[in-house]
């Protein structure tokens, strides 16, 4: 059939496709009987693969064949139930398929009328999404502060944007007072912004402090504490800005987070809240929640009360979520949302002023290009779209719910071992810590030795992939349950297969 596929062939296209189709669902079916972590050895590709681009057209065929020899074997496969390193970031039947439409309609869509649907589509779902996640109203496109969400393509991205826009909100307000366009006022923005400091926690995600180095900002940790659960209180928070402010800084921006990577610690928001309103104001503190994985978890009604209101107080000014971790949708989709959307326009569009339309601020159009940094942009809102339809909220929330019920089996079996394990923190959205004890015929090593060996020797065998942590010092191994093929019997079979692990140990040592 293929011997030689015309690439513009729109039979051989529907052939080609539907093959693919088939490999795809077969790989998907039969991903647990893999490894789950790649076993190839750096640079295993290149041999395999010619030194050139072939001149000739090759067979679809062919590069599938390939497909399944050389490039699958280089494959982790972060949807297989054994995957539990990380965040959960599996693929979704109506992801999939919402990507193949957004593939078809192929366009850059940096304006409305580039695709009027793919703006539309987005506002619209993001309004849905914020509503299902219980966010303040002031986060909705409909909202009374003219807020609003889009997606971009990682939460990295969304916290260097709106960090941009945190600083030109401060500067705007800071020199209010000095007459536009005036050498004074461009003498003092300079002067000004030498002394800005974003600040995160010692939980925050390093993506803060990287957004700080591109930006050129001071950055500096707030420290947090074991007694707290390693989030972030009001108090260290105006304890690190009065420090800053005595020594002449100027703290424009915190990221507070929701769900910290290592431990999923949950910051004290309404303490922040507070903290940021008696130092300086909520309009010179700009504080954006990185909820990029436990986001997804505000999806359960029960959880909105404590973690989605406090974010009404105006001191949050952006949130951020990534449906592509927890929530089932294909990487990438990284939803953010912002209380004054012309707080981004502002800072990123590149329309001189004159140019700057009255649609816009209405909402009558809404020009994505100015609330992000690439110009243009894919249509990632199909696939949240189709997921939110095709899931509904009650499939999403059973799928949360799982994870959550988990990673609260596994810490119970855990404890059951007592011998074995010790918790270091426990069960949080899907997410827990843990440690393992030192034991008789170790040679006396400590804990850390017993841990960091039976963590090799389970991410070595293939049928579960972990990752670690280390947090003031002591290292843990770190799991994850949210995958959505996780079901009882892998976390059964890893508590099996961590104490076969103690074991071998116990009698090599
Ligand atoms: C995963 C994660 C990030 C980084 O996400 P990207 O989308 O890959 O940039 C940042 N913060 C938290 C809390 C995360 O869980």
């Amino acid at each position: 059939m293929d011997a030689k596929m015309d690439p513009t062939d729109t039979e051989e296209f529907r052939a080609q496709a539907k093959a693919a189709i088939d490999e795809i669902a077969d790989y998907l079916d039969n991903i647990s009987s893999q490894r789950v972590v790649s076993a190839v050895e750096p640079g295993y590709l290149r041999p395999l693969l010619p030194s050139s681009a072939p001149l000739d057209p090759e067979p679809m065929s062919a590069i599938r064949a390939d497909v399944q020899s050389k490039i699958l074997p280089g494959i982790t496969h972060w949807s297989h139930p054994g995957f539990m390193a990380f965040f959960p970031c599996s693929s979704s039947y109506p992801a999939a398929i919402a990507e193949m439409y957004s593939n078809a309609f192929n366009g850059a869509h940096f304006n409305w009328i580039c695709s009027p649907a793919v703006t539309e589509l987005e506002t619209i779902v993001l309004d849905w999404l914020a509503q299902a996640l219980g966010l303040p109203e002031c986060f909705l496109s409909t909202g009374p502060t003219r807020g609003g969400g889009v997606i971009h393509g990682s939460a990295s991205e969304a916290i260097l944007t709106v960090m941009v826009a945190a600083r030109d909100r401060y500067l705007e307000r800071a020199l209010a007072g000095l007459p536009e366009g005036s050498e004074e006022r461009e003498d003092e923005m300079w002067r000004r912004r030498s002394r800005l400091v974003a600040l995160g926690s010692s939980g925050t995600h390093s993506s803060t402090r990287k957004a700080a180095q591109i930006m050129g900002v001071r950055y500096a940790t707030v420290p947090v504490s074991a007694a707290d659960g390693y989030a972030l209180t009001g108090e260290a928070v105006a304890a690190k800005v009065a420090e800053l402010k005595g020594r002449g800084l100027e703290p424009f921006y915190l990221t507070a987070t929701l769900g910290t990577t290592d431990v999923c610690a949950v910051d004290d928001f309404a303490g922040i809240a507070r903290a940021v309103a008696e130092h300086g104001g909520s309009e010179d503190m700009w504080v954006h929640v990185d909820a990029a994985y436990a986001g997804t978890a505000l999806l359960l009604p029960e959880n909105q009360e404590a973690l989605a209101r406090p974010l009404a107080q105006a001191c949050f000014q952006s949130f951020n979520v990534n449906p592509h971790k927890w929530m089932l949708t294909t990487f990438d989709c990284s939803a953010v949302w912002v209380r004054r959307r012309g707080d981004l326009a502002r800072a990123l569009s590149a329309q001189p002023a004159y140019l700057r339309n009255a649609h816009s601020d209405a909402a009558l159009v809404t020009d994505y290009r100015d609330w992000q940094i690439p110009l243009g942009r894919r249509f990632r809102s199909l696939k949240l779209w189709f997921v939110m339809r095709a899931y509904g909220l009650a499939g999403l929330r059973a799928h949360v719910r799982r994870g959550v019920a988990l990673a609260e089996r596994l810490e119970a079996r855990l404890r059951a071992q007592h011998e074995a394990f010790e918790m270091f923190t426990g069960a949080r959205f899907g997410l827990l810590t843990f440690c393992v004890r030192p034991q008789e015929g170790g040679g006396g090593r400590d804990g850390e030795w017993w841990t960091r060996s039976v963590y090799d020797m389970v991410n070595a065998e293939g049928g579960y992939y972990l990752t670690s942590t280390v947090v003031e010092g002591t290292f843990a191994i770190r799991v994850c349950t949210g995958v959505e093929r996780v079901r009882e019997e892998h976390v059964d079979g890893l508590v099996e297969v961590l104490l076969a692990k103690v074991e071998e140990l116990k009698r090599s040592g």
